[in-house]
């Protein structure tokens, strides 16, 4: 039930504004089709303000060398949210259709990354080293100026946070640039930052509008220094080329196709039920997500027919109501792509459960999918190979470690994997050879403020997160003294 139509505006240099182009932009909810309310369609006028405004705040206020303001400002933003959570929480199941638990997960996370770069702001420690009896050099690290944070809209304020707390700890200027399809969550987040005082007026500053103008002008814009993109990797490669012009500075999280490891010796009983939620979380719509299981032969059928009784007991629907498990995909053109990819599985390789929209009741006016589960995949096998970003779910067999290996390393994708076995050397071992950003052993989806999280291969380059996640965000400078002896 919606009580009331959200309508936000861009915030540039510490005001709200309406788009120069006096044209808005409608987020539906994709559980019931029913409007949440309206945005800013930006144009390039709006982005070229607010570039130019960033860097002026950039250059003319002590936002880059007040490391006590910056931290100050971080954990204040973060203390609001806290305070306003509930409420956020239903915007961005309302917007994003995801169930209300996991916006509060979401949520929690954001405060938990802006409390951790609240205190990284006051670390951000570079080097110095004696280098002859009369030289000195300090390694210095330093912000870069402006950050243009383009984020998707599956985790949209998390993703949104990830970055924009790193850049800000470092005394950067960010501006955001949200998807088209949450843009209202996004602002609300920024909105918690109106009235700190900590926080100078065009530091933080958010543009909603289509990507293909407002990112491209991001992208091309000199005044932006680095552009730090979550997205897909099609749109990922895209910007790597229209940024090499101008041999601009990218951080790029891009999309996943993540295997779990499953060896003989493996807990099934935790196992089973965490393969499922990795795999169906946010209705598949999750980088990181565990969407390939690659299975030892002699434990194939037990894991398949585990998994299948989790997909089957999930409970899908509307995300207000506190027991749905997971909501629909995001939009009309997802599902009709999942579907495909749902009719590609049929014909390659075997169906285990699901493959269907749902319909009736409830389900008729939302983008509702049957978490969905397809045997025997093979590696060249579309599914195996694509990102589909919805609950589908391939599953592979192997019959020795070499090939367990050979198949989680066979995509161009390397953003995570999971193994599970009960031999210390054999998970570390095959940890060590899985080309991916994050192993997890025995668990999955665990992830922290503190540590780094990226891709390996297609999956993106650099890194979130942890220190190396701050470090994005600088450049390095060596300032070399030479003294009298
Ligand atoms: P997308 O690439 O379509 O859009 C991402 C953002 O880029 C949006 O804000 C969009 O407006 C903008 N954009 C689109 N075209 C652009 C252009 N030409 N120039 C500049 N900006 C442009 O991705 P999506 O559909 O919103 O998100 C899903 C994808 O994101 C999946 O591939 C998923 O794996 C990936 N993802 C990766 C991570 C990670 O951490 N690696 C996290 C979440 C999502």
């Amino acid at each position: 039930m919606l009580t009331k139509l959200e309508i936000t505006k861009n915030f540039i240099n510490g005001t709200w504004k309406e788009s120069e182009t006096g044209e808005t932009m409608t987020s539906f909810n994709p559980a019931d089709g029913v409007i949440v309310g309206e945005s800013q369609k930006s144009g390039l006028a709006d982005i070229k303000l607010a570039i130019r405004d960033a860097k002026n705040a950039f250059e003319n206020t002590d936002w880059r060398s007040n490391s006590t303001r910056r931290s100050d400002a971080l954990m204040q933003w973060a203390s609001n949210l806290k305070e306003k959570k509930e409420e956020i929480a239903r915007l961005l199941t309302l917007e994003n259709g995801k169930p209300i638990k996991e916006a509060r997960m979401e949520l929690n996370a954001c405060i938990d990354t802006l409390k951790y770069f609240a205190g990284m702001a006051r670390s951000v420690f570079g080097r110095s080293i004696n280098l002859s009896s009369t030289s000195y050099g300090i390694i210095d690290k330093e912000p870069i100026g402006v950050v243009g944070i383009i984020s998707p809209w599956n985790w949209p304020a998390l993703l949104m946070i990830r970055e924009a707390a790193p850049a800000l700890a470092a005394g950067n200027a960010v501006i955001l640039k949200p998807a088209s399809r949450t843009p209202l969550i996004s602002v609300k987040l920024v909105e918690l930052i109106e009235g700190i005082a900590d926080f100078p007026s065009g530091i933080v500053n958010i543009v909603t509008g289509p990507g293909r103008l407002i990112g491209d002008e991001m992208t091309t814009n000199p005044d932006v220094d680095v552009i730090s993109f979550t997205g897909d990797t099609t749109t990922g490669k895209s910007l790597m080329k229209k940024a090499a012009d101008k041999v601009k500075k990218l951080a790029l999280e891009l999309g996943g196709k993540s295997p779990n490891i499953l060896f003989a010796d493996a807990d099934l009983n935790k196992a089973i039920p965490i393969l499922a939620k990795s795999a169906f979380i946010s209705a598949g719509q999750m980088c990181f997500a565990g969407t390939r299981v690659i299975v030892h032969e002699s434990i194939h059928e037990e894991v398949v027919e585990g998994i299948r009784k989790e997909a089957e007991k999930l409970k899908v629907g509307n995300g207000l109501n506190e027991s749905t498990d997971m909501g629909p995909v995001i939009s009309e053109e997802q599902l009709k792509k999942v579907l495909e990819y749902c009719e590609i599985g049929k014909q390659e390789t075997k169906l285990v459960t699901g493959g269907n929209r749902l319909t009736g009741g409830e389900f008729d006016n939302g983008f509702f999918i049957e978490p969905t589960i397809f045997d025997y995949v093979q590696i060249e096998s579309r599914i195996a190979q694509e990102e589909i970003f919805g609950p589908v779910l391939a599953v592979q067999v192997f019959k020795d470690e070499d090939e367990a290996i050979s198949l989680a390393n066979g995509t161009n994708f390397g953003l995570a994997a999971g193994v599970w076995t009960k031999d210390v050397s054999r998970a570390v071992r095959v940890a060590k050879k899985v080309k991916a950003g994050t192993v997890w052993i025995n668990t999955y989806n665990k992830n922290y403020p503190q540590t780094e999280f990226g891709g390996y291969k297609e999956s993106g380059l650099g890194r979130t997160r942890g220190i190396d996640g701050l470090l994005e965000y600088t450049e390095t400078k060596h300032i070399n003294i030479e003294f009298d002896e």
